[in-house]
């Protein structure tokens, strides 16, 4: 059997009809940017998430720079974000020029320890990203008492985490402001680059839509220094017609997280858990072995795609050599990173598929 580590397929065959006729509609409008769908889908967006405001951008990356920029995040400024999280979350910081300062995770949920926060707090602190990593809502009331005593910003990093919940309430609305990517793969994806910032600070909202439209808050008159991070028409259709979906994929995400979790019993195979207080969407379904390599090659002989996320923690990267973190300092991320592998997990997966990863992973030796 040959089972991709993912497939659009099945997802995309369900909506082609929907998505096509929508591009025609788009098409004959001739109306590309800053248009009726991008509005309906921020609206639609922001009340899924439970938020009052959602302003569509260009990608999740942008969406994160949009709300430290919002913040007027900057040069001489720290911002915490996760020792394991995609290089997104830390880029962010520095393309604002401020300096991302690592806290390491707890290792059942791979999400920030809320317990090792305020070690990390200095005079420079000014926020604190919150990654919902795999698909699973950090602990966000934790992460909320300790800004809340320092004074700092929470931002979530909820690219990975679309309709998850926290204690019932949806990520997007856990925080001060929360960065969406709607990249192709996430749980929820457009067809190409696209993201949002979703919040319920009006005055935020107002200053990221300038911001990433040239910094103008009427056509040709500029009150910030703004980039061009714009959400397009198209993109947004055909967002829209997959967020009507979402609920329903991320039910078959978290079906077959219950068969792998019921299924799998190997002895060398950690599994990934629910967090008591999470309903969990599934983006990554991780799985950790100290003998990560040979795991991984026995499945891709077996059929079996995989990926690893992510192979090398941000701190020992080229790009921040700056930083001077030496290998061993942040060891929870290094171990996580040489451990770490991610199954198969996406909508259409049949029972003989999923039933056929779990047989190889049990018969591993
Ligand atoms: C995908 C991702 C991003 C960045 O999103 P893009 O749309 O690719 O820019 C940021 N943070 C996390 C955790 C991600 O997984």
């Amino acid at each position: 059997m040959n089972i991709p580590f993912v497939s659009f397929e099945p997802m995309h065959k369900e909506i082609e009809e929907e998505i096509l006729n929508k591009f025609k509609e788009v098409y004959e409008k001739n109306w590309f940017i800053q248009g009726e769908e991008v509005m309906k889908f921020e609206e639609e967006f922001a009340e899924f998430c439970g938020a009052k405001y959602c302003i569509g951008c260009g990608n999740g990356l942008d969406a994160l720079y949009l709300i430290l920029r919002g913040y007027d995040i900057g040069e001489g400024d720290e911002v915490i974000v996760p020792s394991n999280t995609y290089i997104a979350t830390a880029l962010a910081v520095s393309y604002v020029g401020a300096k991302p300062v690592f806290v390491e995770p707890n290792l059942s949920t791979y999400n920030v320890n809320p317990g090792l926060i305020e070690k990390a707090i200095t005079n420079k602190t000014k926020a604190i990203i919150a990654v919902h990593l795999c698909g699973q809502p950090a602990d966000m009331d934790e992460i909320n008492k300790i800004a809340k005593k320092y004074n700092l910003k929470v931002i979530e990093d909820s690219a990975q985490a679309h309709g998850a919940l926290y204690k019932g309430k949806k990520v997007g609305s856990l925080g001060d402001a929360s960065g969406f990517s709607f990249y192709p793969g996430k749980n929820l994806g457009a067809l190409g680059d696209a993201g949002a910032v979703v919040t319920n600070n009006k005055v935020l909202a107002d200053k990221i839509r300038a911001i990433e439209n040239y910094g103008s808050d009427k056509k040709y008159h500029h009150i910030y220094k703004g980039t061009n991070s714009r959400l397009d028409e198209v993109q947004a259709a055909f967002l829209r017609i997959k967020l009507r979906n979402l609920d329903k994929w991320n039910e078959e995400r978290r079906k077959i997280a219950r068969k792998y979790i019921d299924g799998i019993n190997n002895s060398k195979i950690i599994k990934p858990v629910e967090a008591d207080y999470a309903k969990h969407v599934w983006h990554l379904f991780v799985v950790r072995t100290e003998q990560r390599d040979e795991f991984e090659k026995y499945l891709k002989v077996n059929g079996i795609g995989t990926t690893i996320h992510y192979p090398v923690p941000m701190h020992l990267q080229p790009a921040y050599e700056e930083l001077k973190i030496s290998k061993g300092s942040l060891p929870l991320a290094e171990k996580i990173s040489n451990e770490v592998i991610s199954l198969p997990i996406w909508y259409g997966m049949k029972d003989e598929e999923i039933n056929y990863v779990i047989e190889k992973i049990n018969n591993w030796k």
